[in-house]
């Protein structure tokens, strides 16, 4: 007889994790299926995010801009060091130890809250039993009164670029290179071309990002989009925006490019190519023909406001249904999918989910651009106040960007807070809660914001709002 469960969730990655372990705090009997194996075959739980996106990342990204700052930045301070070297296999392995630390403590959850979990792929059949194979081919069948498909999502490839993970790249080979290519060619100025795109550039090499749209970053308000544009040009990165690849030619340690603009066609030769054009959500081999779970026209699972299937018993959740592609909007999900089953009372709002990208600056936002609101007719007041006026930022040498916070013209509640600048990965905290509490600009005016710190420059662009900043004119 097949094993039963209450829960069995098909996915890992950190929508499917954390709604296994919040089942299993809520009592339920939970199993968690996934197929990822990390770099010594062995199941390595996690998903995209721990193996290969946000940690990954963010340890290369740690490492070169602490690179990047002794060649370039601290000579301001008095600090010099002469001949200052990147040893890759060390950058790289310090990043595949950070990795793995993580993945085992995703293991070492699951069994203290006695999750069972199970290598291989997951397929969903009718009446909710799941078909197992394992790496080796075997297969198994478990059962359970829930499924939570979490099977996340895998980058896009172009027809004409396809992946080797040698030269041509997607995210998982440009977290993994042996040495600093000297050229890098990027396909995509979004989030993953600019993040891994500055990685490689700090270390040293000739980075040219390839954009189809003709305007930069456009999903981040405009302001932000320009200061950011300004700052990564002055880095040296090149973008190169309304340039669509046409064709990419591996010739011996090459890759040429033939890319079209408004000006016609170019040729560009590089020595390793990312491809970051999106990714697209993972389900081949997830479902069995009769299981009644529907996909949406880009392939993803369809699901209610609950995230339910409309199949009874079925959910699913993270990159593999609607709303913004990030790990913790997944892990939300998975929180609430797991107390819906339980009969409690989950909640997910997805107009609050902040983004962050993690470049130099970075750039975070929330809420509604003002785009947005133009194109709604929502009455909105702005505010804003620069990075160069706040004396943390100065005395950090990295008095760059601003915060900008738009407010209901006539409520003043937060409609949006869109920064760019240090440390605002953080900062942008603040205003989600602000902003889930259905707050006002007026609120966090009258807030007391310790000095002298970043987050005063939400302080005072929440003052701005009302023309009452103190440090800046109005
Ligand atoms: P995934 O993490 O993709 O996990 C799905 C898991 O399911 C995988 O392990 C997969 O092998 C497994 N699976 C799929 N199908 C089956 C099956 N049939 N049977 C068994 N197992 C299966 N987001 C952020 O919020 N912050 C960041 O800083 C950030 N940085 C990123 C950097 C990069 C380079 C990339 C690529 C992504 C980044 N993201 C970031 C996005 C983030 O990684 C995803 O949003 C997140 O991982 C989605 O979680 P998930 O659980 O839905 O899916
Ligand atoms: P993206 O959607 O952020 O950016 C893709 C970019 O490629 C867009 O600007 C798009 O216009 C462009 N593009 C598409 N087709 C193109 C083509 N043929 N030629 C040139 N440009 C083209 O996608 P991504 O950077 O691949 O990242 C995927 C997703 O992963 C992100 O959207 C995000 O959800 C997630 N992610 C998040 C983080 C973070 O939170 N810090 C980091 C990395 C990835």
């Amino acid at each position: 007889m097949s094993e039963k469960y209450d829960v069995i969730v098909i996915g890992a990655g950190p929508a499917g994790y954390v709604a296994a372990i919040r089942a299993a705090q809520l009592g339920l009997k939970a199993a968690c299926v996934d197929a990822f194996a990390g770099k010594d075959g062995k199941q390595a739980l996690g998903g995209t995010c721990l193996n290969v996106g946000c940690i990954p990342s963010k340890a290369l990204l740690d490492s070169s801009r602490q690179f990047h700052n002794l060649t370039h930045n601290f000579g301001v301070h008095g600090i010099t060091a002469d001949n200052a070297k990147i040893d890759v296999p060390t950058f790289i392995g310090r990043k595949d130890k950070i990795v793995k630390q993580f993945t085992g403590g995703v293991a070492q959850l699951f069994k203290a809250n006695k999750i069972t979990p199970y290598f291989g792929t997951g397929k969903l059949l009718k009446g909710n039993s799941v078909e197992i194979t394992g790496p080796d081919g075997t297969k198994q069948t478990i059962s359970a009164t829930n499924v939570i498909l979490a099977s996340g999502s895998v980058p896009i490839e172009l027809p004409f670029a396809k992946f080797d993970n040698k030269m041509i790249l997607d995210n998982a080979g440009a977290l993994d290179l042996a040495e600093v290519p000297k050229r890098l060619g990027v396909i995509g100025a979004g989030v993953i071309g600019l993040e891994l795109g500055s990685v490689w550039k700090r270390l040293g090499s000739d980075v040219t990002i390839l954009e189809a749209l003709p305007d930069f970053l456009s999903v981040a308000d405009a302001d932000v989009a320009k200061v950011a544009a300004r700052e990564f040009a002055k880095q040296g990165l090149t973008i190169k925006l309304g340039a669509k690849l046409t064709k990419a030619d591996i010739k011996k340690k090459e890759v040429h490019l033939t890319y079209e603009d408004k000006d016609g066609a170019h040729e560009l030769v590089v020595d390793k190519l990312l491809v970051a054009v999106g990714r697209r959500a993972y389900t081949a081999g997830l479902l069995a023909d009769d299981t009644g779970v529907k996909l949406d026209e880009r392939g993803r699972i369809v699901v209610d406001e609950h995230n339910h299937t409309g199949v009874d018993g079925v959910w699913a959740i993270g990159d593999a249904v609607r709303g913004p592609m990030l790990a913790h909007k997944g892990s939300e999900e998975g929180v609430a999918v797991a107390e819906w089953i339980a009969g409690k009372a989950g909640h997910v709002n997805l107009d609050t989910v902040p983004w962050v990208i993690y470049t130099e600056p970075e750039i975070a936002w929330a809420g509604k651009t003002e785009k947005q609101l133009k194109d709604e007719g929502v009455p909105y007041k702005v505010g804003s106040f620069p990075f160069a006026a706040i004396g943390r930022a100065v005395a950090m040498n990295e008095a760059v960007g601003q915060v900008k916070m738009i407010a209901h013209a006539e409520t003043d509640r937060i409609l949006g807070v869109h920064m760019v600048g240090p440390g605002v990965s953080e900062l942008i905290a603040e205003c989600v809660v602000a902003m889930e509490f259905k707050g006002s600009s007026e609120d966090l005016a009258r807030i007391v914001h310790a000095h002298p710190t970043l987050s005063e420059a939400v302080h005072e662009a929440a003052l701005s709002v009302d023309k009452r900043a103190i440090h800046k004119g109005n």
